[in-house]
């Protein structure tokens, strides 16, 4: 077998994760440290996280446009915070053309500085707004410890920027963008998340407020799925976006912005993948269904495989793929498409053919209990079926996880010890002493303040005071 087995995913989760996305083809290391190559298979289900998201973007009323990579380097000295915030992980540009530049230019780690300088040149009146782009590009942040997917020096992603007449519609943009985050990680991704506010500490460089949608990894790690930022006007004073109101007054827009990356790909491993491989959410899968016929001699070949072209006719409204490879023995097969996780395996051998039945593999139930025989008869309509249940309960199967590892510490040394297995959703009394405390001591972070809240008021499990929000706090990928 060509195909080593994967370390297990129990025993060392990083190794686990860093080999599955290499022996699933989904990305490779690249010559500079820290760069990731998306390989054919892993962009292919970014292009699926792609349309799932603009789909939605689009009914949203934005629409898609392109900004240069390159920035000046004074746009990003404009907004205090953020140049603070950006400055450590910046890539520069000094020579061009084989002449040092007058300005230096720095290689987008983001793009507010950028389209805030275009937007102050398109907006001049009330009537401009509301301006609501979107952009799908790429980005480098010099990181220092990477990963393939969830922390690459340069990474994929999409960038929307809007501006806005009031505060109100600005903040009513920023929940309603992380809505369709959530909505998106949810009913297409299987990945259930956590939508809530981010703690000063860790909020965006030059947000007013930011938000975020938190899922929990197998290891029970955190990962920052999607963020939204509520800007205020601080970008709309750093580069002078300025509009004529109803009553002809100069008032400073307020700005929003809002991104997910190739981070989520990680997600998506990192939620549902077993010790076989990659499991992928039926809607996001590359391929969803995959046939492999099984015969002996060339006469069980001729009928399998008359029934295979068959069954593959009447599901063309899936994704799906015939392995018809000669070299390749059955086992090998199926060992080949559950490490690349495709939701759905059919199997076609003489004996189905005779009882003009089909047997069918789910991807999420290992083993026998995932397998069924089932009449070949309104194939389409079952397929339709079974990737629906796998859709649902990948979903269940990762909400459960989470809630079986959250639990509500009763004291600091309980908190502690949660943290160290999982998440906390306890009482925090807002101050960034007692957050930074809990982060020194155990590596854990607020992950952010959910907006479903209990009610009620307690005391900050750190320091007593009384308290009136809880918090999530976890350790975080
Ligand atoms: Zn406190």
């Amino acid at each position: 077998m060509s195909e080593d087995k994967l370390p297990s995913r129990k025993d060392n989760f990083a190794e686990w994760y860093n080999q599955l996305v290499l022996k699933a083809e989904l990305a490779d290391y690249a010559p500079v440290r820290g760069c990731m190559v998306v390989r054919p298979y892993g962009w292919a289900l970014w292009e699926n996280i792609q349309q799932g998201l603009d789909r939605r973007f689009k009914k949203t009323g934005h629409v898609n446009a392109a900004f240069p990579l390159l920035i000046p380097k004074s746009f990003l000295e404009k907004e205090k915070e953020h140049v603070e915030g950006f400055s450590p992980e910046l890539a520069v540009v000094t020579i061009g053309g084989g002449n040092v530049l007058e300005e230096p230019l720095v290689v987008r780690p983001t793009s507010e500085t950028i389209i805030g300088y275009m937007y102050s040149k398109w907006i001049k009146s009330y009537r401009d707004l509301p301006v609501l782009i979107n952009q799908w590009g790429n980005v480098v942040r010099w990181e220092m410890r990477t990963k393939l997917f969830l922390r690459t020096l340069e990474f994929y992603w999409q960038e929307g920027h809007t501006a806005h007449a009031t505060a109100e519609e600005c903040e009513e943009e920023t929940q309603r963008m992380l809505n369709v985050y959530a909505d998106f990680a949810i009913n297409d991704a299987s990945v259930p998340v956590l939508t809530g506010r981010k703690s000063n500490a860790e909020k965006f460089a030059g947000a007013v407020r930011s938000y975020s949608i938190e899922a929990m990894m197998g290891d029970t790690r955190a990962l920052q799925a999607g963020t939204s930022h509520n800007l205020g006007q601080n970008f709309a004073r750093a580069f002078d976006i300025q509009y004529l109101d109803w009553n002809n007054e100069l008032q400073y827009a307020w700005t929003t912005s809002w991104g997910l990356s190739t981070r989520f790909v990680g997600a998506i491993i990192m939620t549902h993948g077993d010790d076989q491989g990659l499991v992928l959410p039926p809607k996001l899968a590359p391929t969803q269904v995959v046939i492999v016929p099984i015969y002996k001699n060339d006469d069980e070949k001729s009928r399998v495989m008359s029934v295979v072209s068959q069954v593959e006719r009447e599901l063309q409204v899936f994704r799906v793929k015939v392995d018809a490879r000669e070299e390749f023995t059955p086992g090998y097969k199926y060992n080949h498409w559950e490490l690349r996780g495709i939701p759905l395996r059919i199997e076609i051998g003489p004996k189905d053919v005779e009882k003009d039945s089909v047997a069918f593999a789910r991807r999420d139930i290992p083993g026998r209990a995932g397998k069924s025989f089932v009449p070949h008869t309104q194939l389409d309509g079952q397929v339709a079926e079974v990737l629906q249940t796998i859709q649902a309960s990948l979903h269940d199967r990762a909400l459960q996880f989470r809630l079986d590892n959250t639990s509500q510490p009763q004291s600091l040394a309980d908190l502690y010890d949660i943290v160290q297995k999982g998440w906390a959703e306890t009482w925090w009394c807002g101050s960034p002493d007692c957050e930074l405390k809990v982060k020194e001591d155990t590596k854990a972070t607020t992950r952010c303040i959910p907006f479903d809240q209990s009610g009620g008021e307690g005391s900050c499990i750190v320091c007593g005071a009384s308290a009136k929000e809880k918090v999530i706090f976890g350790r975080a990928y």
